[in-house]
């Protein structure tokens, strides 16, 4: 792919790991600004609705927000037969019902919108409500890009829609950066099922190690391509570097465990802006992606 081409790429890549704690963010954000000063279409989204901390070290102003909502079932009291048929219809126990004593209750954190109780009712005693679940923030950085954040409310059971709605928001062209919900879950599923490439971090230690099998077991099973960042290299053993040469798994870029990394990013700086070395690895590391996985937008 010839240099002018590289700046018209379509490409999506999940930064994920197997557990939290690993990096992810910091890889997540500074890639995205790496990639900011060189590509005008790129974006991050913030998919770790759970916990999405991303935004801290990006300096953005908030354009919209837009919230998710599922609809929830209502029960009509009085069409309501205590038949129970809803109750054995819904997956999820969400239904609670206690026919002899007339009671019946959704239980709207349990609810996954499926419909399926709407469904089996014959007597016309269900509605459905909208329940908020979560937020989508959409910001513009200071250097004109994209960033979106997927915040799922409080009390809510599962950000996967959430997720959805924040990849739907980004859109399908352009680099677009995924800092996935650590684990390999439902929401690390959804965050990855859209990718072109996976960028695992992890950490040479032995619950580093433990983690990353699961991802690449997981990614496997999902026939999609991936390679490894080692974050804090220097510390723990030699044990994930064999792991990685025996399963022919490419090691993309070792960040050192640096006290000045560590530094920066607890005062929620970004190190790329103070550490030209750092930046330039990135860069490197992310234009060998892009040539090897990336579509020509033209
Ligand atoms: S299926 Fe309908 S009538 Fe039967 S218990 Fe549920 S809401 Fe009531
Ligand atoms: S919509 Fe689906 S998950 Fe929710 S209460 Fe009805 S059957 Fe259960």
């Amino acid at each position: 792919m010839e240099e002018k081409e590289l700046k018209k790429v379509d490409l999506k890549i999940a930064v994920a790991s197997g557990k939290g704690g690993t990096g992810k963010t910091f890889l997540s954000t500074s890639l995205f600004g790496v990639l900011s000063s060189d590509y005008t279409d790129v974006k991050l989204i913030d998919c770790d609705a759970e916990e999405p901390n991303s935004g801290i070290f990006i300096q953005k102003e908030l354009l919209k927000t837009k919230s998710v909502t599922q609809k929830v079932p209502v029960i009509n009291t009085d069409n309501c037969t205590y038949c129970s048929k809803c109750h054995d219809y819904c997956a999820y126990n969400a239904i609670f019902i206690l026919p002899p004593s007339k009671i019946i209750k959704v239980i709207d954190e349990l609810c996954h919108g499926c419909g399926a109780c709407s469904y089996a009712c014959e007597f016309d005693a269900i509605t459905e409500k909208d329940v908020e679940q979560g937020i989508i923030s959409t910001y513009k950085t200071n250097q004109g890009r994209t960033f979106i954040e997927a915040r799922m409310n409080v009390g809510v059971m599962s950000p996967v829609n959430v997720i959805k709605a924040g990849l739907k928001e980004a859109g399908e062209t352009g680099i677009t950066i995924y800092d996935s919900p650590p684990g390999t879950s439902c929401p690390f599923i959804q965050t990855v099922t859209d990718y072109d490439f996976v960028i695992l971090i992890t950490e040479p230690t032995p619950f580093g190690l433990n983690d990353l099998k699961q991802s690449v077991e997981t990614l496997k099973t999902m026939d999609k391509k991936y390679g490894v960042v080692i974050n804090r290299a220097g510390l723990g053993n030699d044990e994930i570097y064999n792991y990685l040469k025996v399963n022919k798994i490419t090691l993309l870029y070792e960040i050192p465990f640096d006290r000045e990394i560590a530094s920066h990013y607890s005062k929620a700086e970004m190190a790329i802006n103070y550490m030209p070395e750092l930046k330039e690895c990135l860069a490197q590391m992310f234009v060998s992606i892009i040539k090897e996985y990336g579509n020509s937008s033209n």
